[in-house]
């Protein structure tokens, strides 16, 4: 066996299981030790400085600098004792990761003492100096400052030795360059909108929360596997590897028992995340093997996407000490199931009525179904959008194949739902409806908690499910950064809202009743909207075909999938969000466009010097060895037994070098594409060029090795294979 592949599988073998000893025995007595929360910002905060940050997030209002002053001082000083030195505003930018730069409290003092200073300006504002980081061409060298500044509404905490304080991130000219700000706009849009329709119904509505329970699914490996496999480490997939023989088809691996190893890894992430404040309340064995998934309680969505970023960091490091790395890449195995995370998202008043709950009153049935309708509405006018916030290059694996994410938008509600919705249809048409049925209507409205089976597990193929109380986008990719669709959901669903109120206005100005005027709209809205919705199966070849009939599009190239984001529609309605302006979104585009570009050429890369570095070395030795034993057969038999004898090992030579050349040669085609690729300018067309000219050889090459990789002697193979690393020993 090759050496590295084999010390790599020696390693494996000898991992004990760490016992993970809790810090104490209650998850309630170390649950957000490390959060500069409320509880604690009354401890270290005088009661100016605390109703002033209390406004801030209730309200948005701005912290005057005095006060700011308090705060950095009492936030300092509950930080110094959690044991940090160093302090850093942590923020998204668009890379996908979160970014940071710590800067220790300390500063010398005039004589020549130390002391630990943190003031205020420092909380609020900071210049990184990022200038590396992606902006899409929105800072130029001559204005290359990107500020960060403190978002309140999400609590500082203390990792490691640092204090980590939330953080948007924007251009000089104040262009966003990171996922918090546009989202941060999004709430609020959605959040007026919602209150406003509410307001129908209920004047003490003053404030609509999102809110966001992220499913997460990942992939462990054992880390000595992982960095005996270069593309895995360098590109986060598989570039090559034969299926194993046994993987996911006994389907013993979803919800099964939880291997030693992986359960203590599970539980000390877990403590890690409690300490941080991150509700995590699920764990369970995913379908491959090896895939896994957590979720926490759902909370409000700026705060649940920051967990959800911290979370996966908090992940990566607690692996580190279990020998594990963690995959949050969408497809890290050919056909085995890839990772998603799932979105569950709703809608949430300050008087805490869930606005997608039915609820028991009529009155209320008629705003679940406001808002309810609403959302079906966004979907369908603006599928292209909530497709162009999900795509990357990662997904795209998933995305179209026959796994979460179809690349056709619809809306799954389930039958009783669908019920509903066609009686409103039918029942309202023509004429009015009587006192009786509209009374019908509503107590039918009113039994769905009883009836609602639950939804979860019926809609596995469908992009977007009603599940009984909110709605899961479940085509989002398990390495996304979330604020992503939850832009584009809020964004939509907003402007829906707000027409959908401008409608019954409309109304009620000729003379309809209230009640009348919003079952119209309603009842309008499932009209406008019906052809979005499908509870069938997603990944059917006659859903394309009915989908196309009903006018829904069907994209499953992600450059032209991104491209939808820019589209006029998608700039228009941004724009009236005001959540992101065209410039910013062009800005964008480029960016995901120049991210895509750049995985496949690394991709390509690692790929290339694999074929060419480990693994046709290893295919002539064998050929050799092969070759070796042909020769000693012709010297020991007659003619006529030797071609019996030699006739398997002489068509493996024969094999061996015909995969082999189409190996050579194709590597050779793709850096000649490559480099004719990069040349070009122009950031869309070289995408284009990458996609349509130097991928589709990452496949074929592939091929021919997993073939190869069948010939081979399993002692000299040089790379871990899908049997190895799919299981955990
Ligand atoms: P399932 O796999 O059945 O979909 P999970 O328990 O794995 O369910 O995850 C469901 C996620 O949905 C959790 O994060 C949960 O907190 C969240 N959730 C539940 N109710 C709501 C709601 N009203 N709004 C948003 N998220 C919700
Ligand atoms: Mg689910």
């Amino acid at each position: 066996m090759s050496t590295l592949r084999f010390k790599a599988l020696e390693q494996t073998i000898s991992r004990h299981p760490l016992e993970v000893q809790s810090p104490s025995k209650k998850t309630s007595d170390y649950f957000a030790i490390n959060v500069f929360n409320k509880k604690r910002m009354q401890e270290y905060l005088s009661q100016e400085a605390f109703d002033s940050v209390m406004e801030a997030i209730d309200k948005g209002t701005k912290v005057d600098r005095k006060v700011s002053n308090q705060i950095s001082s009492g936030m300092k000083a509950w930080a110094i004792d959690r044991g940090a030195t160093h302090y850093t505003h942590w923020f998204h930018p668009l890379t996908g990761a979160t970014a940071e730069k710590h800067d220790a409290f300390f500063e010398p003092a005039s004589d020549a003492s130390v002391i630990e200073n943190f003031d205020g300006g420092k909380l609020v504002q900071q210049e990184p100096d990022a200038s590396s980081l992606p902006s899409g061409g929105m800072r130029n060298t001559f204005e290359a400052r990107g500020y960060t500044a403190w978002d309140p509404s999400s609590p500082a905490f203390v990792m490691g030795n640092t204090l980590c304080i939330p953080s948007v991130y924007v251009s000089f000219k104040g262009d966003s360059l990171d996922y918090k700000t546009p989202l941060l706009k999004s709430i609020e849009a959605v959040d007026k909108a919602a209150v406003d329709l509410c307001n129908y119904f209920d004047k003490n509505v003053t404030k609509v929360i999102v809110g966001l329970g992220c499913e997460q699914e990942y992939f462990l490996v054992d880390e000595a596997l992982f960095s005996a496999r270069p593309d895995l480490k360098l590109s986060d997939r598989t570039l090559m590897g034969h299926s194993a023989a046994k993987d996911q088809q006994l389907a013993d691996h979803y919800f099964g028992y939880i291997p030693m190893r992986v359960a203590s890894f599970m539980k000390e992430f877990e403590i890690e995340a409690y300490k941080l404040g991150i509700p995590i309340k699920t764990r369970h064995n995913e379908v491959a093997p090896n895939q896994y998934e957590c979720a926490p309680v759902f909370e409000e969505v700026n705060l649940a996407t920051d967990h959800n970023q911290l979370l996966m960091t908090v992940m990566k490091r607690v692996a580190k000490k279990h020998n594990f790395k963690v995959l949050f890449h969408e497809k890290p195995y050919k056909d085995v199931n890839g990772s998603g995370k799932h979105c569950n998202w709703s809608l949430i008043t300050n008087t805490g009525v869930n606005l997608f709950s039915p609820g028991k009153t009529p009155k209320t049935n008629m705003l679940f179904l406001s808002f309810f309708v609403s959302v079906i509405k966004g979907v369908f006018e603006y599928q292209d959008l909530l497709r162009s916030s999900i795509v990357s290059i990662g997904n795209e694996h998933r995305l179209g194949a026959a796994e979460a994410p179809p690349s056709i938008m619809s809306v799954f509600l389930g039958e009783e739902m669908n019920k509903i919705l066609d009686e409103i249809e039918t029942r309202v048409s023509g004429k009015k409806m009587s006192p009786d049925e509209k009374t019908e209507l509503k107590l039918d409205v009113g039994k769905i908690p009883e009836i609602m089976p639950d939804n979860t597990d019926r809609n596995r193929t469908s992009p977007f499910a009603f599940t009984g109380n909110r709605f899961e986008f479940r085509a989002v990719g398990a390495s996304t950064n979330v604020a992503s669709p939850m832009i584009a959901l809020n964004t939509i669903v907003a402007k829906q809202l707000i027409e959908f109120k401008e409608e019954v206005e409309k109304l009620i100005e000729e003379g309809v009743k209230k009640d009348e005027a919003i079952f119209q709209v309603i009842k309008k809205f499932i009209l406008a909207s019906k052809n979005v919705r499908f509870d069938g199966n997603n990944y059917s070849e006659e859903w394309k075909k009915e989908a196309e009939k009903r006018g829904l599009t069907n994209v499953s190239d992600v450059l032209e999938a991104l491209s939808a984001s820019v589209s006029p529609s998608s700039k228009e309605i941004f724009a009236e969000m005001k959540v992101f302006t065209p410039r910013e979104l062009d800005a964008r585009l480029e960016i995901d466009m120049e991210k895509y570009t750049k995985k496949i050429q690394i991709e390509s890369r690692v790929l290339g010097d694999l074929a060419v570095n480990h693994i046709l070395p290893t295919v002539y030795r064998y050929q050799n060895t092969l070759i070796e034993n042909v020769k000693g057969l012709k010297e020991l038999f007659s003619e006529t037994d030797f071609n019996k004898l030699a006739g398997t090992q002489l068509e493996s030579i024969k094999e061996i070098s015909d995969r082999s050349s189409v190996v050579n040669i194709r590597v050779n085609n793709m850096i000649d594409e490559r480099r004719k690729a990069n040349v070009i300018e122009e950031v869309d067309v070289k995408a284009r060029e990458y996609a349509d000219k130097v991928k589709p050889y990452l496949d074929e090459i592939r091929y021919q090795i997993d073939h190869l990789e069948m010939i081979v002697d399993d002692e000299i193979w040089p790379l871990p294979k899908y049997r190895e690393l799919l299981f955990i020993r």
